[in-house]
């Protein structure tokens, strides 16, 4: 297939496995903060190609996992409000609560509905005018601009019955505090792909600059992947720290400045809660006051109760690099994808979901 196979030839896998073998000295550890580059590199089995010297630790980039207790429960809550319709993406279901999940509350007589974007919530806000939408707005910078412009069409169509919870959040500043924690030691991060076609790779120079990491941008093929490691091992052996793009295809260092503009024009920065991290300054995205009457947070009123996280769920430290999922009690055991106990079970993205399905490995 045109644009797929390409990234995938193993005689291209196989010079670039070597050549990271041959220039890797030092042990370093890189951190994948994208749980997409979390979920290929299981797949394609890139750690078991990779010398002893390099490790691979996963971050926090699964928008599902990162979520914390407590936005579940407001969902949750939304979706206990008489004429209320909640829209979400499918990841989002079976995400366990303190007390419940959508899944859950679908099945006890909720108007839950999944949808595909942003827009299929518009148009079901528009065919249900005696109705509320609540769409849940989850994701990083990739999403935002696309909810942010299916809130300028409900202003425009004025379509008064739209509203949106907004979860999303921006991914510089998690991973300054992930780094200023310094619970891990981290030589090179894998910068998100998707992301950074929004941000560009402008967004990650704080990281070389001032905490002396190398970044390299990576696609999410496994030869972008494999590309990404080799340009960071280089890096690391020549002693630089620069941000470097290995998918220029996609990624370019201003990024889309149209799509930056947009999302700032209806959002607004502020606080946010990160599952096992916490509030991280400026991390989050709330509706600007001028779209307030489409903030469901602000037009309805709910009660979500008290957030607790599940007992023996050790999603937050896995979400920092800290442990495994082979670290916990519950792995494999009681949490597996069909009856998830955490969301890093629940998500495609996440990392138990990719340790669970392709297997994680004794270094990992
Ligand atoms: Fe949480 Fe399940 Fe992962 Fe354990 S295996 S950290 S319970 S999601």
């Amino acid at each position: 297939m045109k644009f797929i196979d390409e990234f995938r030839r193993s005689d291209l896998a196989k010079g670039l496995v070597s050549r990271i073998a041959q220039r890797s000295k030092n042990n370093v550890r890189f951190m994948e903060f994208c749980g997409g580059h979390t979920v290929a590199i299981f797949k394609y089995g890139i750690r078991q190609l990779l010398p002893p010297t390099i490790e691979m630790v996963s971050g926090p980039g699964c928008p599902v996992c990162v979520t914390a207790n407590s936005d579940i429960d407001k969902c949750i809550a939304f979706s206990q409000l008489s004429d209320v319709i909640v829209a979400t993406f499918g990841d989002m279901l079976k995400v366990p609560g303190s007390r419940s999940s959508l899944q859950r509350a679908k099945a006890e007589g909720a108007d839950v509905r999944m949808v595909y974007s942003a827009l299929d919530a518009l148009s079901m806000a528009r065919d249900n005018p005696d109705k509320s939408v609540v769409f849940l707005g989850i994701g990083f910078e990739t999403t935002a601009p696309t909810i942010a412009a299916s809130i300028l069409q409900a202003q425009e169509q004025k379509i008064k019955n739209y509203h949106v919870f907004s979860m999303h959040k921006l991914t510089p500043p998690v991973v300054k505090a992930v780094l200023n924690a310094g619970e891990v030691k981290i030589g090179g991060i894998v910068c998100p792909g998707h992301v950074s076609v929004i941000t560009g790779s402008q967004a990650w120079e704080f990281v070389a600059k001032d905490y002396g990491i190398p970044c390299v941008v990576s696609g999410f093929e496994p030869l972008d992947i494999l590309q990404c490691i080799a340009m960071l091992v280089e890096q690391v052996e020549g002693g630089r720290s620069e941000v470097e793009i290995a998918y220029s295809r996609g990624v370019c260092h201003e990024g889309n400045v149209e799509a930056q503009k947009l999302m700032h024009r209806v959002f607004q920065s502020s606080p946010a809660e990160w599952r096992g991290i916490g509030r991280v300054p400026g991390s989050g995205l709330k509706l600007a006051e001028k779209y307030s009457r489409f903030d469901a947070e602000r037009v309805f009123e709910i009660e979500p109760g008290e957030s607790y996280e599940p007992e023996g769920c050790i999603c937050g430290e896995v979400l920092r690099g800290v442990r495994t999922p082979n670290d916990c009690a519950l792995f494999n055991t009681i949490c597996t994808p069909q009856s998830p106990v955490g969301p890093c079970m629940v998500s495609s993205e996440g990392t138990c979901a990719a340790y669970y399905l392709y297997g994680g490995d004794s270094r990992g």
